[in-house]
């Protein structure tokens, strides 16, 4: 009775794997131990446009030999499951006569080894990927050409708005022309909306940059107090109109840093220039110190006393076009890329942000960040 039961359970079993192998969407290509050909299924056939072959080598088989993995395969004699690097597949390359219509293929391969570990079999599973990789050559090059329309027009926005911030400049530091007090806010206030339209464009040239992989790290060696002056120039205009106090904090044993300076100054300057815009009384610090743990990375700190940001958004405020809710940011202009951009900088540096929150309190942005690059 046992006997019957265990026969059918057998069978059922054998059943069962036939299946699975037979009705697999993956290719599936089964080897014995010296790697002669077995079996394959359906879909096999299918992806190669091959007949069931009747002496295909592992070892030496077309398929593989195309992905030129023989290392790997003697890893795979080892006992090891092996992924094969995707490789295109033409069915010419098997000397059959089939239209040129090359296929991209990964694969996975492993040995069914018994209790002992003496192998078995070789199990290798196909996988047509070609779509998969179209699609994303695709959204590579959609990606390129969004970078370099982007770089474009931001190009061709910075030559003019040079040319209004040179002339306004001039005009403001001209003493001849003693201009009337109200003229004289009228130019300020040209110059603090081209100062404000130079760092969105910046922005947007640093996301078409990071985008097309073009932020590679241009080392120098320089002070972070001369980060902080940069950071803080382009807001001399707002933070006197609000009447802002500033505060540099800076510990006196700060090192000289040997990183990338023009990061590091566009990674402040979004961080200052949010703390201003956001807050309309009060104090802005921005702290400089060594990390005691390591003294191999300094930690900048920008904070204010300004709206703050509500708990549930402070991950959501790092993604492109991050914007806390349009109607609270509504009276602050931007366009949710500064923290995108300082982040991916930091990324790129090796460094970490935090950022603390309360609303209605204020925000404080903590960045890390190596001395040396
Ligand atoms: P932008 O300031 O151009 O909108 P950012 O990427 O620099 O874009 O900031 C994203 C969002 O994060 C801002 O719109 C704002 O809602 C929030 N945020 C950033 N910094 C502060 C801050 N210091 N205080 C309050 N909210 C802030």
């Amino acid at each position: 009775m046992r006997d019957k039961d265990s026969s059918a359970e057998f069978a059922m079993e054998r059943s069962m794997l036939k299946n699975i192998i037979e009705l697999n969407p993956y290719g599936i290509a089964v080897f014995d131990e010296e790697g002669r050909y077995l079996r394959s299924n359906q879909a096999y056939i299918d992806l190669f446009k091959l007949p069931p072959p009747k002496f295909l080598s592992l070892f030496d088989s077309p398929p593989l030999k195309t992905a030129g993995v023989q290392e790997q395969l003697l890893e795979l004699r080892k006992g090891k499951t092996i992924r094969v690097p995707q490789f295109w597949h033409n069915s010419r390359d098997v000397g059959e006569e089939w239209p040129d219509n090359p296929i991209c293929i990964s694969a996975v391969a492993f040995p069914l080894m018994d209790h002992e570990g003496a192998i078995h079999n070789y199990v290798v599973m196909f996988e047509d990927i070609t779509e998969k990789v179209r699609m994303e050559e695709q959204l590579k090059e959609a990606l390129q050409f969004k970078s370099d329309i982007m770089s474009t027009i931001s190009h061709e926005l910075r030559t003019p708005l040079s040319g209004i911030i040179g002339s306004a400049t001039l005009l403001l530091e001209d003493n001849a022309l003693q201009l009337p007090e109200r003229r004289m806010a009228n130019l300020k206030n040209v110059l603090g909306n081209a100062d404000k339209l130079v760092l969105m464009i910046n922005n947007i040239l640093d996301v078409a940059r990071i985008d097309s992989g073009d932020a590679g790290i241009n080392t120098e060696r320089f002070s972070l107090i001369d980060v902080m002056d940069a950071s803080i120039e382009p807001f001399q205009g707002l933070i006197e109109e609000k009447g802002l106090r500033v505060i540099r904090e800076v510990c006196d044993d700060l090192p000289l840093l040997f990183n990338d300076k023009q990061k590091i100054v566009r990674i402040v300057t979004n961080l200052v220039g949010n703390a201003i815009k956001f807050t309309d009384a009060g104090d802005v610090r921005i702290g400089a110190k060594l990390k005691e743990e390591d003294r191999k990375r300094v930690s900048i700190s920008v904070s204010d006393t300004g709206i703050g940001i509500p708990e549930g958004k402070l991950n959501s405020i790092f993604e492109h076009f991050g914007r806390v809710d349009t109607s609270r940011t509504r009276r602050h202009s931007g366009i949710g890329l500064g923290l995108t951009v300082s982040k991916a900088y930091i990324d790129v540096l090796g460094g970490e942000i935090h950022v603390k929150s309360e609303e209605g309190r204020g925000t404080t942005f903590t960045v890390i960040l190596p001395i040396s690059a």
